[in-house]
């Protein structure tokens, strides 16, 4: 789909955003996307107004978590109108939520990306600096897995002071010593770009039974937090492999009200005090 273009019209007075919040992996499959969206609802169920950016551009899971498969963005004087997600039974009335992904701009769910770095740049300024996403608190960024042109591109386009007054990255890692290894190099790069790490997330962090509500560990655990001490990080909590989030997550219910689990909402309540 290299057609793909957002048409900007002019007199965008471009995003306000508070915060940035960029979820990083080392690597794919550890629950990034997943922890994306509970901080997201968690935060926008308490009551601020949050904007969740897919910039995963080969793998958009987002739409398909929250049952936005289908739907498309238009335009309109300010720019492109995102996707905004009602969210019943939040604490305030009206609650939502706004988002942007590649999917909304794709013919078919299954439909590839395939494009070089400088029009994967290009459409992620695009995301940020093109899409009407009015007063945000929060807007949290859903990046591809690893270090990426994706990840360079959102911290170009959301630069300290104009676009965003303070950023920062959330690192979700999995108990397992191999991805946390992975996610040091995530580390590193934050290092390397002057972006502050609010601190760790151990994601399938032992088992959520779903019959005796115990937590085992069928794995190693604590990585997370061993790294977050090695690094000198605060650790941010933990999430434990949930068959009835997985379920919700696959059917695409994530902003139901029984999706949002409480070690979620207890994330959000630490992503806010490390701020
Ligand atoms: P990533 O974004 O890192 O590639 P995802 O968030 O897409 O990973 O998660 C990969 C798969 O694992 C998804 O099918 C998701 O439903 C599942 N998953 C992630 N975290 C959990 C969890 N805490 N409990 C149960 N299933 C999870």
């Amino acid at each position: 789909p290299t057609s793909l273009q957002l048409q900007m019209s002019e007199g965008s007075s471009g995003p306000r955003i508070d915060t940035a919040l960029l979820v990083l992996s080392g690597k794919g499959g550890v629950g990034k996307s997943t922890v994306s969206v509970q901080l997201a609802l968690a935060l926008a169920q308490a009551g601020h107004r949050v904007g969740l950016l897919d910039i995963d551009l080969c793998g958009p899971s987002v739409p398909r978590m929250l049952g936005l498969e289908g739907q498309r963005v238009h335009q309109c004087p300010e720019g492109w109108v995102p996707v905004h997600l009602r969210l019943p039974g939040a604490a305030s009335d009206g609650a939502e939520l706004l988002v942007m992904s590649i999917g909304f701009l794709l013919e078919g769910r299954d439909d590839p990306v395939i494009w070089r770095g400088p029009k994967k740049t290009s459409m992620v300024g695009q995301f940020v600096r093109d899409v009407h996403w009015q007063r945000l608190d929060y807007l949290v960024v859903d990046t591809p897995p690893g270090t990426t042109d994706e990840h360079l591109a959102v911290l170009e386009a959301l630069p300290v002071g104009s676009a965003c007054r303070r950023r920062g990255a959330v690192a979700v890692t999995t108990p397992q010593i191999v991805a946390v290894g992975d996610v040091r190099r995530e580390l590193d790069f934050c290092a390397k770009t002057g972006l502050a790490v609010l601190g760790i997330v151990e994601n399938m962090s032992g088992f959520a039974c779903p019959h005796c509500a115990g937590c085992s560990n069928p794995f190693s655990s604590g990585g997370g937090r061993e790294l977050a001490r090695a690094k000198a990080l605060p650790f941010l909590g933990c999430l434990p492999i949930d068959p009835s989030l997985a379920a919700c997550l696959d059917e695409g219910q994530a902003a139901g009200a029984k999706a949002l689990s409480s070690p979620a909402q207890l994330l959000a309540q630490e992503v806010a005090t490390r701020l």
